[in-house]
């Protein structure tokens, strides 16, 4: 039987990991784990040990591992097809995803068009928005707005609407950057002031930047509530619903990129129902499948695909990738759907979310703790630490203690599976304050032999 070891070495020698420092991995600072199996929140290794999936997989994960249900739904797909190209085909899992994931949209956003990742669907939202504005006349709005501190995904036209200094400084010379406007960043609230105060000042913030470029900006992009990738950032809904009544003033779209706290994450099923709007383009991928298989979608209304329909194929939207639609995919997602409504899975997060919180009392109340915060099924607190390592030291005490979960910087947040048990929620609870006592009350010399400038952005 192979060990870890044995497929450490392998990885090592022929794995390329992402968003990774390999020498880390190679001396020690940031340990490998080879994972044999998963069954509902738990990882499994080849020496037997376990860890709980506390960031559901980096985001995707809701239903947890090996769910029987839509495993059944993908054996089932498999002996029927296992894929068709969709140009000049369709097929009835596409079919029946598109019209339930518009109906939940209640038919405002009609029509999906599919990718197999999220930067992609970004990718088609900036490229439709642009597009869009081109057949009507007005090929000078081509520009983009994004928030101070955006993350929208990691190929070129996606890092140029992310706001995010490591990545810049790298790939800047490659990209085509979009305007920064403020962030509605509730922490930013002085004595006396509101996270609702701050959503307007950053408003004011947008109108200005609107007032100026507006003939030249096809779309404002935002991710509704939680700007994930910087550090949990949470936000009062004022924020969207202010955007959305400037966007309309200034004729500019607004693309909701809830490829993160999309389904059930921030509590309702998409993030933006909190301000009773919606978006001109919605962004959704990760929970789509709970993290199964790779799908992502981009949905937008009547009024944007009517611009493209036409004779001329020109005016037609010019995007295709292999694997869109792919069956086994939309049929893994509509058995998620599934679950969501037989289980009522919206309800029942409510009240998990309040008992998690309660047991999260004692970080909430750490001395070292700052800005504890939730939002739905997201928690996220900031350390109070000059540790430059700190989220490595933080992920590796977590690990020992079989909790996985992964800081953004000195910012520690918890994004569960939908599926824990009050055994497992106690447990990563209980496990969590402990790790973070061991990191701080740590004298021991730093993990990295240089300076880890990017500590705050990796996600
Ligand atoms: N947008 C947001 C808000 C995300 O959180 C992510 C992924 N973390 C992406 C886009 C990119 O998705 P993917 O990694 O699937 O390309």
């Amino acid at each position: 039987m192979a060990t870890n070891m044995d497929w450490l070495n392998r990885s090592l020698k022929a794995v390329w990991h992402p968003c990774t420092q390999m020498k880390w991995h190679e001396d020690g600072a940031l340990p490998l784990a080879p994972i044999a199996r998963g069954q509902g929140a738990w990882l499994y290794d080849f020496d037997g040990r376990r860890y709980l999936d506390a960031i559901g997989s980096w985001w995707v994960n809701l239903f947890g591992h090996a769910n029987p249900r839509i495993n059944a739904a993908i054996r089932d797909q498999l002996d029927r097809l296992e894929h068709v190209i969709l140009a000049g085909f369709t097929h009835a899992p596409v079919v029946e995803l598109s019209e339930r994931l518009s109906a939940l949209t209640s038919g405002t956003l009609g029509h999906c068009f599919y990718a197999s990742d999220g930067s992609s669907a970004v990718e088609i939202a900036l490229k439709m928005s642009a597009h869009y504005w081109r057949n009507q006349g007005h090929p000078e709005k081509n520009r983009f707005l994004c928030l101070t501190g955006s993350y929208h995904g990691e190929t070129l036209g996606t890092l140029g609407v992310s706001d995010v200094e490591l990545y810049k400084e790298a790939y800047g010379p490659l990209m085509r950057h979009a305007i920064t406007v403020p962030s509605p960043d509730a922490r930013q609230a002085v004595e006396g002031e509101t996270a609702l105060d701050v959503a307007r000042r950053a408003a004011a913030g947008l109108e200005i930047v609107l007032a100026e470029h507006h003939t030249s900006v096809a779309a404002l992009i935002v991710e509704p509530l939680v700007q994930g990738a910087v550090g949990m950032v949470m936000y009062d809904p004022a924020y969207l619903r202010l955007a959305r009544a400037l966007c309309n003033r200034y004729q500019v779209h607004l693309i909701a990129d809830e490829i993160m706290v999309g389904f059930g994450r921030t509590g309702t099923l998409f993030a933006h129902e909190q301000a009773s709007i919606r978006p001109d383009f919605l962004c959704l991928s990760k929970g789509l499948t709970s993290g199964y298989l790779p799908l992502s979608v981009t949905l937008t209304t009547d009024a944007v695909y009517a611009a493209f329909y036409d004779d001329a194929v020109t005016r037609g939207f010019l995007h295709s990738h292999s694997f869109t639609g792919n069956p086994l995919a939309c049929r893994a997602a509509l058995a998620v759907l599934d679950i969501f409504t037989e289980d009522h899975i919206i309800d029942r997060n409510r009240s998990f979310a309040e008992r998690f919180t309660g047991m999260l009392a004692p970080l909430a109340h750490h001395p070292r703790v700052r800005h504890f915060r939730r939002r739905g099924m997201i928690w996220a607190l900031d350390i109070d630490t000059d540790l430059p390592d700190f989220r490595l030291r933080f992920y590796r005490e977590a690990l020992a203690r079989e909790v996985f979960l992964r800081p953004l910087g000195t910012t520690v947040y918890f994004m569960p599976p939908y599926i824990l048990d009050n055994d497992e929620t106690a447990l990563l609870a209980e496990r969590a304050v402990a790790a973070l006592n061991a990191v701080l009350e740590t004298d021991s010399p730093s993990l990295l032999e240089k300076e880890d400038s990017g500590s705050n952005v990796v996600k």
